[in-house]
């Protein structure tokens, strides 16, 4: 398992989608503590920081920056 990005809809069950989350390998709910469906729309988590997954969770963004150093 790795980390992956999972989407948070606006409203349960689809819609639109309201921001991305990073998930950690084998976790329940976001990094950031949010509770999501994790059988709605994932990205893998090179996909961060790019196009594909905008908006991104800020408190996401920052916990993952820390605990996954980039360009080591
Ligand atoms: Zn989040």
């Amino acid at each position: 398992m790795e980390y992956r990005i999972v989407a948070e809809m606006a409203e349960p069950g689809g819609g639109t989608l309201k921001e991305w989350h990073m998930v950690r390998p084998d976790a329940v709910v976001a990094m950031c503590g949010r509770e999501l469906d994790m059988s709605e729309k994932s990205l893998p988590s090179d996909a961060w920081g790019t196009e594909r997954a905008r908006p991104f969770c800020h408190t996401c963004g920052a916990l993952f920056l820390r605990e996954v150093p980039h360009g080591a």
